[in-house]
C-alpha cells in the first residue's frame, strides 16, 4: 500500500495512492500520518476497504503532494554508507556507523522548490532510501529489525558542503530550511520485502549523477536500526536516511554545485521519484 499527504481544498489530508490517483482518507479513520502508523494493525482493514471502494479521488498528476510525515519525531541520517561514496570522499570505510541528524525545518514536499540559501552557494544533492519506523522499540535485535519498519520513501539529503565541512559536526550543513524533501509517499514494508535490492538514481537536469543499488549499503537497514536503538527508543513516524551512493557534485572534478533553476530528480525502484527545482532564496 502507498500512503501520502496532499492538499485538498487548501487542507492537508492523508491519502491512499492507487496507481494514478490519490484518495482522501476520511478523518474518522486517521487525521494524521503518525496516528495512522501507530495504529496500523487496527486501521489497515479500513484502508483495504477504502482501496476497494475509493471515493473522491484526485488524479495523482494534479495532486499537490506534501511530505508524507509533517513532523517526524526524529530525522536520523547515516554518513559514508556506500563504498563508492566513501572512496570519492577520500576516506576509509568507517568502523562505526556515523550518525547525524537533520532538523525538522528540513521537512519539505517531494515536488516543491528547494532553496539555495543566502548564506551559501555550495549546495549538493544526495539521493537516499528513507526508512519510516512503524513499531516502537529499544535494543532491537538485527533479526527483528524488519518488524519495526512501517515503510520506505525516497529522500534527498540536501547538503550545504562548506557549512558541513567547516566543523567536525555536520548538523548545520545538513539542516538548512527545505533541505530534506522526501516522498512521494510511503510504500509499506510488506510491498517491498527485502529493501536491499532496489536500484537508486539521482539525475540533475536529466543527467544521471548517481546510480547504484541499495544492495551496496555498507551498514544495511537492519544494522542501522539495531545500532540506533542501542542508544534511543525508536518511535512510530521517526525517519532514517540510510546513506547516499557515489556521484555527488562535490566529489566531481571539477566540483559542481547546484545552481538556481537546476532540477534534481531522485528515483528508487518500486518507490517512484521525487523532483525538486532549486531556487535562490
Ligand atoms: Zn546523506
Amino acid at each position: 500500500m502507498k500512503l501520502g499527504r496532499f492538499l485538498l481544498d487548501g487542507q492537508s489530508r492523508l491519502g491512499l495512492v492507487l496507481t494514478d490517483k490519490i484518495v482522501p482518507v476520511p478523518d474518522e479513520i486517521a487525521g494524521d500520518m503518525a496516528t495512522l502508523i501507530s495504529r496500523w494493525d487496527q486501521l489497515r482493514p479500513r484502508l483495504d476497504e477504502l482501496a476497494r471502494r475509493p471515493a473522491g479521488a484526485t488524479p495523482l498528476a494534479a495532486a499537490k503532494l506534501l511530505a508524507p510525515i509533517a513532523r517526524p519525531g526524529k530525522i536520523l541520517a547515516i554518513g559514508l554508507n556506500y563504498a563508492d561514496h566513501i572512496a570519492e570522499a577520500g576516506l576509509q570505510r568507517p568502523e562505526q556507523q556515523l550518525w547525524f541528524s537533520k532538523q525538522l525545518n528540513t521537512v519539505h514536499p517531494p515536488y516543491e522548490p528547494v532553496l539555495i540559501p543566502k548564506s551559501s552557494n555550495k549546495v549538493d544533492y544526495e539521493v537516499e532510501l528513507v526508512v519510516v519506523i512503524g513499531k516502537r522499540g529499544k535494543y532491537i535485535a538485527r533479526e527483528r529489525a524488519a518488524e519495526h519498519v512501517f515503510g520506505y520513501c525516497i529522500g534527498n539529503d540536501v547538503s550545504v558542503r562548506d557549512w558541513q565541512l567547516a566543523t567536525s559536526q555536520w548538523v548545520l550543513g545538513k539542516s538548512f530550511d527545505t533541505h530534506g524533501p522526501f516522498g512521494p509517499c510511503i510504500t509499506t514494508a510488506d510491498e517491498i520485502g527485502d529493501p536491499h535490492r532496489l536500484a537508486i538514481r539521482c539525475l540533475v537536469n536529466g543527467e544521471t549523477r548517481q546510480s547504484s543499488n541499495t544492495k551496496n549499503l555498507v551498514f544495511n537497514v537492519w544494522d542501522q536500526i539495531a545500532h540506533l536503538s542501542q542508544a534511543m527508543t525508536l518511535e512510530p513516524g521517526d525517519i532514517i536516511y540510510t546513506g547516499t551512493p557515489g556521484g555527488v557534485g562535490w566529489a566531481m572534478n571539477p566540483q559542481r554545485v547546484l545552481q538556481p533553476g537546476d532540477v534534481v530528480r531522485c528515483e528508487i525502484e518500486e518507490l517512484g521519484a521525487i523532483e525538486n527545482k532549486f531556487m535562490a532564496e
